[in-house]
């Protein structure tokens, strides 16, 4: 290594740490070595991951292997956990006991989805939210002969001290997702007739990041199917034979599947840079208030709401544009503008596309529906996959994002 390189450590190399790692390294080559440090051997697509469980995807094509990405003298994986970081003196602890210093550290480790928080979800639930829950819910739909489906987001708690934004359910979308492609595959399956699709959610509106014209277009389509959508339910318990909530209510059930509640990765809880949830706040380059060396992207962040790819992507942007700005001397750090933008799949060839940053205060709020999005969907998910973790070029983002706007 050699020694007047910055050391960068990456911890967590989903979204967000792939994005910092690409930019900088693309930028920066000549002045920094990079050690990513993740405790998986690949790299999760977790937007692909519905398709896993509903469409039979295979989950090779959601995982991109770590040592395929990490080429170049000054590129480095390590396939450890991280247990602590000591950010008085620069210093990350793998869980082997080893250590690694650093001069900057970007902290991109993602959120924890809980499953264990709720009663019964080992036994009776089903979800989406990685390879292992993914294709076990695949198994459980081929078996499925009809009955009564729900499905539906845990509350999530957020510290008001840290996090200006306080949504429900953190990220929504795949639920969308999730019973929009149900009831397409029990319809193909002649199933649809013999079965209710029961939908819920924490907060006082089902997606709740969205505004009204979003919600306009997507409630006619929700009804069209047949879905029923129950908001305010804050879940307790999954039993063998249905949900029951807070308010003492029970909706039956044969196939229970949900998000979990999120939280901050032990990392975090044990570093003490975060608040009591797990999650780090940072000021507008993401760096952590008293520790300036030390970065905070993606869902790790407690200002990312919703949690979503698109925001960790922006963030980790931000980011690089500050260490670049700090080491070459030159150059702008980027502004953070979030928005919402995802694509929910909706079943064979329709999809949903979603446009919106009404809850940060923006005018756009719109969907585009139909095959187009669905093509999309395809092109990103595929164009990620094949590079191994790139997003698509900014000016095909911004020209879409442009005709987009141009159709409201
Ligand atoms: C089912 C599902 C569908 C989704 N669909 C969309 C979508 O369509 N569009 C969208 O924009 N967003 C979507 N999201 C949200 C999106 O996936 C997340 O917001 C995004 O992955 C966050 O990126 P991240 O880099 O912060 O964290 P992650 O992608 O979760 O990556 C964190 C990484 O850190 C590693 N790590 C954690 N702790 C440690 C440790 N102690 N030591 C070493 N490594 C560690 C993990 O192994 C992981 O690789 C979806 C999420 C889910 C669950």
């Amino acid at each position: 290594m050699d020694s007047k390189r910055k050391r960068i450590v990456i911890l967590g190399g989903g979204f967000a740490g792939l994005r910092f790692l690409y930019n900088v390294n693309r930028d920066l080559r000549d002045l920094i070595d990079i050690t990513l440090i993740d405790e998986r051997s690949t790299s999760l697509e977790k937007p692909s991951l519905p398709e896993v469980a509903l469409s039979g995807k295979d989950v090779s094509l959601v995982q991109i292997n770590f040592e395929s990405i990490i080429k170049g003298e000054n590129l480095h994986f390590l396939n450890q956990s991280a247990m602590d970081i000591d950010a008085e003196n620069n210093r990350v602890t793998m869980r082997d006991g080893s250590t690694i210093d650093y001069d900057y550290l970007v902290i991109a480790t993602g959120a924890v989805k809980d499953y264990d928080a709720v009663k019964g979800y080992r036994n009776h639930g089903y979800s989406v939210c990685d390879d292992v829950e993914a294709p076990k819910l695949w198994g459980a739909l081929k078996k499925f002969k009809g009955g009564n489906v729900v499905i539906g987001s845990a509350k999530t708690e957020w510290d008001p001290e840290t996090t200006d934004i306080r949504l429900a359910a953190p990220c929504e979308g795949p639920i969308g997702e999730i019973m929009f492609m149900i009831d397409y595959y029990l319809r193909q399956h002649g199933l649809r007739e013999k079965s209710t699709i029961n939908v819920f959610s924490p907060g006082e509106i089902f997606f709740e990041d969205v505004g009204e014209n979003v919600q306009s277009r997507i409630s006619p389509l929700i009804k069209s199917h047949e879905i029923n959508v129950f908001t305010e339910k804050i879940l307790v318990e999954i039993t063998e034979k249905g949900v029951k909530f807070e308010d003492g209510t029970f909706m039956d059930s044969d196939l229970s599947i949900i998000i979990p509640p999120y939280s901050g990765t032990d990392i975090i809880k044990r570093s003490k840079l975060g608040d009591r949830y797990g999650f780090i706040r940072t000021n507008d380059e993401m760096r952590v208030p008293g520790f300036s060396n030390i970065f905070v992207v993606g869902d790790t962040n407690s200002n990312s709401m919703p949690k979503l790819g698109h925001i960790a992507t922006m963030q980790a942007d931000v980011a690089a544009s500050s260490l670049a700005k700090e080491l070459t001397g030159s150059g702008y750090v980027r502004e953070l503008k979030p928005e919402i933008f995802c694509i929910m799949n909706r079943g064979g060839s329709e999809a949903t596309l979603i446009l919106s940053d009404t809850i940060f205060g923006g005018k756009t709020d719109m969907t585009l529906d139909g095959p187009v999005a669905h093509t999309m969907k395809i092109g990103f998910d595929s164009y990620y996959y094949y590079t191994r973790g790139h997003m698509p070029p900014e000016f095909l983002q911004s020209s879409l994002e442009k005709f987009l706007k141009s159709m409201r």
